[in-house]
Parts: structure tokens; sequence; C-alpha cells
């Protein structure tokens, strides 16, 4: 059994074959798929799978790059959201320097109104950090999540970890970590604390080895799990099923 915490199954890529795409993940051992909104139209798509389908929960939030499209209908609306039962994590939210599509200080704004905004709904938080490791420390440590949270594909160093652990956060691994170059991404897997690891997709990007290249889906995360006991030496079961009590608590499902 392997959850992935990580998916947006919404996405138009799945529009073709979205039973059969489920089907593969069933058939493979992953009983549960979070779906996590990047904006105001995902994030209510989310929710719709979650309320259709047993085995789909939702998470709820605005991406960075989507920071710059805020109003203020936007936070009423998410706050709606979040309240269902199936929505059980307020994300992906968090800082984006690589693409900057939208402006550093706005990103930083929306982040910390979102982190505010988990914190009364009683969700958990999932951080999308890229390229802005300084600031997105800076911003946990100062506005700690009430109900904790995880880095989703963390990518960062060890340093970098525990430094997030000690404040509380679980780091998530998504394909990365099967590539040739995963050097830094594999000590931060042999090392995490063994209640503090997820396990994702991040579908449809960043597809694991053998398949990269093609289209990501849940099915897949099995190959990032097997790199994962690789990593810390142990059976494949053991890594999956803890990865599955790790995300119950933080998810509180
Ligand atoms: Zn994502």
């Amino acid at each position: 059994m392997i959850w992935d915490t990580h998916a947006h199954v919404d996405d138009t890529r799945y529009t073709d074959d979205f039973p059969e795409m489920l089907g593969r993940a069933q058939a493979a051992g992953i009983t549960r798929i979070l779906n996590v909104g990047y904006d105001l139209p995902s994030s209510e798509r989310s929710l719709k799978l979650a309320r259709e389908c047993d085995f789909i929960y939702a998470a709820v939030g605005i991406h960075p790059h989507d920071a710059k499209d805020v109003t203020d209908t936007t936070w009423d609306a998410l706050r709606e959201l979040a309240a269902d039962p199936k929505a059980v994590a307020w994300g992906e939210i968090g800082l984006d320097y690589y693409r900057d599509l939208s402006p550093r200080a706005l990103q930083q704004e929306v982040f910390i109104r979102q982190i505010e905004l988990a914190d009364e709904a009683g969700l958990p938080i999932i951080i999308h950090n890229r390229d802005a490791h300084e600031d997105v420390y800076r911003i946990v440590k100062e506005h700690t999540p009430k109900h904790g949270g995880v880095f989703h594909t963390y990518s960062g160093s060890w340093e970098m970890a525990k430094q997030l652990l000690n404040l509380g956060f679980y780091l998530s691994f998504a394909g990365p970590l099967t590539y040739k170059n995963a050097r830094q991404v594999l000590e931060v897997a042999e090392k995490v604390p063994s209640d503090r690891y997820l396990l994702e997709t991040d579908s449809p990007y960043l597809t694991p080895e053998p398949y990269r290249g093609k289209r990501n889906e849940p099915a897949y995360v099995r190959e990032v799990a097997v790199r994962l006991a690789q990593a810390r030496s142990l059976p494949l079961e053991e890594v999956a099923v803890q990865a599955w009590q790790n995300a119950e608590r933080l998810f509180k499902i």
C-alpha cells in the first residue's frame, strides 16, 4: 500500500485515460492519492475529485506562480473549500524564484497569508520551494504553521533539511530521487528520521526512472518508494508503511 501524497490528476493530460490511469495506480498498490490545487479552479477540481472518489483527498491553495492573480474573493472561496472534510491540506503554497512568474514580494505576502489561513482552517501546509531556500526558511521560522507541513519534492541540502526538521516539517520525495545525479537528495533520503518522510509523484511532472520522458502518473510512485527503500537499506514494504503512517499523522486521516 502506497500513498501518493502529491499529484495533479485533474490535469488535462489525463482526460483521455482517467479511469485506466487510476486502475493502474490501484493495481500497483497505490491506494490513496492526495490531489493538490495550485489556483482556485484546480483547488475546486481537486475537491470535486475527492468527493467523487473514496481514495482521493484534496489540498487547496494558491501556487506562488499565481500569487499575482489573487483577489479578496479568492480567500473566501478557498476558506469554503478548506472546510470540506475531504480537504486535508492547504497547498501548494510557497516561493518560486526560478520562474518568477509573480513578483517576489507578492509571493511572500501570499505565502504568509495562506499559512495564516491554514492555521485558521486547522490544516497542515504543502510547500513548494524553488531556488528560494533562504526566504522560505525565514518565513516558516517566523510563521511556523500550527498544524505542520511538508516540503514537497524536497531538493535542498541535508543542512537545510535539519533546520526544517527542527521546525517540525516533513520532507517528501518524488521522481528526482531516482535520477542519476541525485547525490544531494539521496543523502537526505538516507538521513531523514523514519517518522518524517512522505512519498509522492507530482504527476504529471517529474517522472521517475525508468519512465523518465513519459507523462508521470500515481502508479509510478512505486519507483520512488523502491529507491527510498534502497537508500535506507530497508524492505520496500517497511518504507511504504512508514510513509503511509507519516502521511496519516500529518494529514490527520
Ligand atoms: Zn505540485
